[in-house]
């Protein structure tokens, strides 16, 4: 007998808790077959509804369902990385609570494991149904993200993804604090198998992500994968120094051939405004370097549990 692991990550999701563990036991009759048997790792992320209280009936009726509970909220990534160090199984499986990632899929990812892949990720293909000002900022994200850094990180992307025990023994190697999923799983490398599906809208509740969320996570992408942005700032740097540099001979030599009347006040105020100015941009890219390596240096816990059973 074959283990599976089902992680999935629970912030507020009272409502969906009971409708996922129905909708994945009806797609598993192929795992049975198969001699697979199937555990479900609920990770309550600090909720402050009763998704806690929906797990725990669940529960009492049903062995394989486990659950770790977060102190507080302590975001996604932590969800993964907590489900994935609790799962035993052979192969693992992240999954939405919220019924967007459709667990009929699963077969046929399965499929793929058994013909020798390592990881079988999904990506969605449409943007249905989100807000076309985030579909733009998104598609902008991946377009930069790709070109200013080695490890590949697909658009549309989900975290749906199955996984064998060595990609996750890779994951769980990976310790740092601040976690972008991500680009974790391109890091990792291993042989991945992509599927593509049109996106399907959440059953009940609302999505955890604003935009400013969103924004911010990005830029905790472009930081913890890639350190372009501080030899941009070097080069914006040397740049303005060549720049200085010219200006100065051209003022020394225009005042030798034609006097100094002083007339270069505006100019001047121009020029210090947009000179402090990229000075204290490029302090904030080096700043965003520092504050990630304050926060690794600390080692502070990924996330504190509550409850574990
Ligand atoms: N989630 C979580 N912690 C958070 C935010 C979200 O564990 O701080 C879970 C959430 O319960 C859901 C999954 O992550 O199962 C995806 O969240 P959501 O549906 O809000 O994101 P979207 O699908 O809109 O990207
Ligand atoms: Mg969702």
């Amino acid at each position: 007998m074959k283990l599976l692991s089902v992680i999935v990550p629970c912030y507020n999701e009272e409502e969906n808790i009971r409708d996922f563990y129905d909708e994945l036991l009806k797609n598993s009759s192929f795992f049975t077959e198969k001699e697979i048997e199937i555990e479900m790792i609920y990770i309550d992320d600090g909720s402050k509804d009763r998704t806690v209280e929906e797990i725990r009936k669940l529960r009492a009726q049903d062995e394989r369902v486990h659950m770790l509970s977060f102190s507080r909220n302590f975001g996604k990534e932590a969800a993964i990385y907590a489900g994935l160090q609790k799962a035993k199984g052979d192969m693992a499986v992240l999954m939405d609570a919220d019924l967007q990632d459709p667990p009929s899929l699963l077969p046929e990812m399965y499929g793929y494991i058994e013909q020798g892949y390592d990881s079988v990720a999904t990506r969605r293909v449409t943007r249905k149904g989100e807000p076309p000002i985030r579909s733009f900022f998104a598609r902008m994200f991946y377009r930069i993200m790709n070109r200013i850094s080695k490890t590949e990180v697909v658009d549309g992307a989900r975290d749906y993804r199955l996984m064998t025990r060595q990609v996750v023994d890779a994951i769980l190697a990976m310790t740092e604090y601040n976690r972008f999923t991500k680009g974790i799983f391109g890091w990792v490398g291993f042989e991945t198998k992509w599927l593509e599906y049109e996106n399907i809208e959440r059953k009940k509740g609302e999505t955890k992500w604003s935009f400013w969320k969103l924004f911010a996570y990005s830029l905790e992408g472009i930081t913890a994968f890639s350190t372009v942005p501080l030899t941009v700032a070097a080069l914006v740097g040397a740049l303005f120094c060549i720049l200085a540099f010219i200006l100065i001979i051209v003022i020394i030599v225009k005042t030798l051939i034609f006097g100094d009347p002083t007339s270069g006040w505006p100019s001047l105020v121009c020029i210090i405004m947009l000179v402090s100015g990229v000075q204290l941009f490029c302090l904030g890219i080096v700043g965003q370097y520092l504050s990630k390596t304050y926060m690794e240096v600390k080692k502070r816990p990924i996330y504190l549990v509550k409850e574990d059973f």
